[in-house]
């Protein structure tokens, strides 16, 4: 039976099966089992024992009064068919089991729980239950009266229900349920069969079937019952795992509330502080704006100043003095504009700039910066950027700068002697994105390696010492490293004390086409085969210069003196293969390079070999020497790979054409800086510091100009709204407007004036620049978005002054001082009738359509610039109409034919505003284009004039 009695699987399930096959098993096979055997059930079970020790014990005293008020009904109706002294005895029995086995009940009920040992309780239940059946059975079985059938019925019946009714007590303890019915009824039946009748064996049978019913029914019964027991059990031990369940689900739901009251609060707290963080570095913004505008106002004053005093008579002890000044002034406006950088990074006010440019032009400009410092200290600097290494990058051409000059200007600060050089070189190349390394490295004292970690933080040094003998402020670095992390690279060292540095740094830049850098190095001179040899004794020179020249398919040869140097020319001569040329270093081992050209000059055999000097920076004014000893062309150190190309090329052209880029360059700085002494422009000069407005009228004056000053802006429309009826002669060429002023500020002002203009139609918009010691970013952008034509940061020289104040000048003034008779020249352009800006126009672009004319005329030229002056105009309307709409292609392709129309006739700078128009295009901003359009507009104008005049001049 036990074995048919199936749970579903699961916990419940095992629990039960494990109580009920325990327990039924032992059952099944009671007939051989012991008492005790039968009882002691395994520990595990105990609570199932408890469980019916419980049911019978509830139930047991009520079936025990019915049986004795039984017991007492029976005694009464045998009194008088059985013997009266047997129905005593057998009523005294049961009278005394009943009232053990009801003291037995009553102990187990008395007794607290954990102290009932539940296997004795029920052994005595089942000796009792046996008992009680041994007394009914004898009932059945001795008082059975022999002849009365009524009463022998009526003993059957009261039998009958006795064990019915015993079903519902012992059937919780199986065998207490079987031996109270076997005790009880076989007497009965055997009493029946033995009377040998067949009414006696009619009734022993039915008693018979009567008992196995019972013993079956009393089967099921406990069956059922121990499965509800069980499952009751498991459905208690569900609910209490229920219940704990439910516990720690309120305690963990009570945690996570309390997290997230934590976490909202810690939000708060995290907003508050962004909030606060963010009112910081507004309010660190505009300390920086203020602060830039306080220091660099008054450092304005003091170097302006010192250079006007420095331009006066002054005793060379004054002189001194003076320049002692300039230096400090100097020294301390780069600090100043140090710690400005720095914070402007760590404001995050630093924007990186995305403009294309030239990588190889900037570090050898970079790297001539440094010439005279390095020669002055007996350095040799090298750049290493391999000839066919990429150069056009779009990038921050500035920035970049700005670190390599820390670096140079640091390895020369730290080197004695020796040499310095910067190798860039590209490190990783993925889509159009390349990551470059540059390392300069000197063989200065070094840096400890304790120390080598901490240089990079701010204000660090490497120690005291070098605070001491050298100087420096220990921002240099960190402002490296920022700028580095902004074009997303990084910086480091490596050093050992006296021996030597290398500072790195990488960055990220956008690769470009080659085509797309404005001025790129053009080699238009085939220099293939050309047998050239290099006398130098320094091995780096040489290998810089190997690269080089191999790029153009030269056959190149080295020698490290001057003896080696002529063995090779004379081998070469005699053996048929002649060197083309020699490049000789101006300081050899065991010569001097002039004396060196003077060997070669004068020995026949080699005489007819080209020379180029590599020379120094302050070795200039030997240079005549050098023509003398026969040298073609020098060039400095640095070499530039297309100062070389152009130095190869003059050396193997053309012995009479001698100057360099270099000397060019210097003959045209010089007479640039002769033509700005003498300007005669008439400018308005709107300042309200006194000392500025001293040193910006002194510095006009220098540069020939007639200055009105304006305290503020109000003051400055008042003078330019109330001329007089002869505006023609007050008019003013240029208006120099400061931009932070009491009463109207130079932004109000300029609006209020570009307003006014607007109103009276007949007038050309006044160029008005903006004079601003702000140097935060954006400063550009706001100046133009008010109306402002263009823009000095202060401090400024008298130099840059004049070069603004020159740019904007008007035609009348330009005609007056140039003596040129074309003033009443009707130009193509609009607005041009009288009055108009001249742009400084490349003279060499222009030669060279010169070069295609024949026979001195000048048709090629005249219409050309005639087909600019009618075509142009409508490229700008174009560039006008992209800017207006946002339209990305229509500026790019406008921008792109006007650059290029321009460039050929030498309007470099419109070339370049250009330029950056078509960059924006290209990078869909057509409406950012606004600003720089208004440029374009002016510089358009003044390119149309310079090109109205050229056609005058040739008509003349
Ligand atoms: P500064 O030069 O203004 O003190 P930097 O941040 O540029 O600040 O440099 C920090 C320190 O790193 C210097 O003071 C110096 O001790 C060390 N240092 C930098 N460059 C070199 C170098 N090329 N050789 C030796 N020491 C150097």
């Amino acid at each position: 039976m036990a074995a048919k009695w199936v749970m579903p699987p699961g916990r419940g399930c095992r629990f039960v099966r494990r109580l009920s096959c325990s327990y039924l098993d032992q059952s099944a096979a009671d007939g051989e089992q012991t008492l005790s055997e039968a009882v002691s059930a395994p520990v595990s079970d105990d609570r199932l024992l408890s469980a019916q020790a419980d049911l019978v014990a509830r139930s047991a005293p009520g079936a025990l009064y019915f049986s004795l008020a039984v017991v007492g009904l029976v005694s009464a109706a045998l009194w008088s068919v059985a013997r009266p002294e047997w129905v005593v005895a057998w009523a005294v029995f049961m009278v005394i089991v009943g009232a053990l086995r009801y003291l037995h009940l009553r102990d187990y009920a008395n007794t607290s729980k954990k102290d009932v040992d539940i296997r004795r309780f029920q052994k005595w239940f089942v000796v009792g239950a046996a008992f009680g059946g041994i007394g009914w059975g004898t009932c059945g079985g001795f008082l059975f009266p022999a002849e009365d059938v009524v009463y022998q019925s009526f003993l059957s019946f009261v039998l009958s229900g006795i064990t019915a009714a015993s079903i519902i007590v012992y059937s919780p303890i199986k065998l207490s349920a079987r031996l109270f019915l076997g005790f009880a009824l076989v007497p009965l039946i055997c009493a029946h069969f033995l009377r040998g009748d067949q009414v006696h064996f009619a009734m022993g049978t039915v008693v018979l079937i009567y008992t196995v019913f019972l013993f079956r029914l009393a089967s099921i019964v406990n069956n059922s019952l121990i499965n509800s027991l069980a499952v009751g059990f498991e459905n208690d031990e569900l609910i209490s795992e229920l219940k704990k369940a439910k516990i720690s689900f309120e305690a963990a739901n009570q945690k996570l509330k309390a997290e997230i009251a934590v976490r909202n609060q810690t939000e708060e707290e995290l907003i508050d502080a962004r909030d606060k963080a963010e009112q910081g570095a507004r309010a660190k913004s505009d300390f920086l704006a203020t602060m830039s505008h306080e220091i660099r106002t008054p450092m304005n004053g003091v170097l302006g100043m010192t250079e006007l005093l420095m331009n006066t008579e002054l005793a060379p002890k004054q002189h001194r003095f003076a320049d002692t000044i300039r230096r400090s002034g100097e020294a301390l406006l780069a600090i100043i504009n140090d710690i400005l950088d720095f914070s402007k990074i760590e404001a995050g006010k630093l924007d990186i700039q995305h403009t294309v440019f030239d990588l190889r032009q900037l570090v050898e400009d970079t790297m001539a910066f440094f010439a005279e410092q390095a020669h002055r200290k007996k350095i040799e600097l090298f750049t290493i950027f391999p000839p066919d290494e990429h150069a056009a990058y779009r990038g921050d051409p500035e920035r970049i700068r700005q670190i390599l000059m820390n670096l140079l200007g640091n390895a020369i600060k730290f080197t004695e002697c020796g040499e310095i050089s910067v190798n860039v070189t590209t490190t990783e190349e993925r889509e159009d994105i390349n990551s470059l390394r540059f390392e300069v490295t000197d063989s200065g004292v070094g840096i400890e390696e304790a120390h080598q970690a901490h240089i990079f933080e701010s204000f660090q040094q490497a120690d005291a010492t070098t605070t001491r003998q050298y100087g420096g402020t220990g921002l240099g670095l960190a402002i490296c490293s920022r700028l580095a992390e902004l074009m997303h690279g990084t910086v480091g060292v490596t050093s050992k004390p006296n021996v030597g540095s290398t500072f790195w740094f990488t960055i990220e830049l956008t690769r470009m086409a080659a085509s797309s850098i404005s001025d790129p190095v053009k080699h238009t001179i085939d220099l293939s085969g050309t047998r050239v040899l290099v006398i130098d004794d320094n091995e780096t020179n040489c290998e810089i210069l190997r690269h080089q020249m191999l790029n153009w398919d030269m056959k190149f040869y080295a020698a490290n003196s001057a003896e080696h140097g002529l063995k090779y020319l004379k081998k070469g001569a005699a053996c048929g293969k002649a060197f083309d040329l020699a490049v000789l270093d101006r300081m050899l081992p065991d010569t001097d390079g002039v004396d060196l050209a003077r060997r070669i000059k004068g020995d026949p055999e080699i005489a007819d070999t080209r020379l180029i000097m590599l020379s120094s920076i302050d070795q200039l004014e030997q240079t005549g020497q050098w023509y003398m000893a026969g040298i073609e062309v020098y060039i400095n150190k640095p070499v530039r790979q297309g100062e070389l190309h152009d130095a190869i090329s003059s050396a193997l052209g053309d012995r009479v054409k001698r100057s360099t880029a270099g000397e060019g360059s210097r003959d045209n700085d010089a007479s640039v800086r002769e033509n700005l002494r003498d300007l005669g422009a008439h400018v308005l000069l709107v300042e309200d510091n006194p000392v500025n407005q001293e040193l910006a009228k002194s510095m006009l004056e220098n540069s020939g100009c007639t200055v009105v000053v304006a305290d503020n802006g109000q003051d400055a429309f008042e003078a330019i709204a109330e001329a007089p009826l002869d505006r023609q002669q007050r008019r003013y060429d240029v208006i120099l407007m400061d931009c932070q002023m009491p009463l109207m500020d130079g932004f109000d002002a300029t609006r209020k004036i570009r307003k006014w203009e607007a109103e009276s139609s007949d007038d050309t918009p006044l160029p008005i620049v903006a004079l601003t010691a702000n140097a935060m970013s954006g400063e550009r952008e706001r100046c133009l978005a008010a109306g402002m034509s263009d823009y000095l940061s202060k401090p400024f020289d008298q130099e840059q002054l004049a070069r603004v104040v020159k740019r904007w000048l008007t035609l009348d003034v330009e005609m007056t001082h140039m003596a040129k008779q074309t003033a009443q020249r009707a130009l193509p352009v609009a607005n041009s009738a009288g009055a108009g800006a001249l742009a400084d126009l490349d003279n060499a672009a222009l030669n060279n359509i010169r070069a295609l004319q024949k026979n001195g005329s000048n048709a090629i030229l005249t219409k050309i610039i005639n087909m600019y002056l009618t075509n142009s105009p409508q490229l700008l309307e174009k560039l006008q109409e992209a800017a207006a709409t946002g339209n990305g292609e229509l500026l790019r392709a406008s921008a792109h034919s006007l650059k290029s129309a321009s460039a050929n006739l030498g309007a470099k700078k419109l070339a370049e505003l250009c330029q950056q128009l078509e960059t924006l295009g290209r990078d869909d901003k057509a409406s950012e284009a606004v600003a720089t359009l208004g440029i374009v507009e002016f510089e358009f104008e003044a390119v149309c004039n310079a090109l109205g005049r050229e056609l005058g001049d040739k008509a003349a």
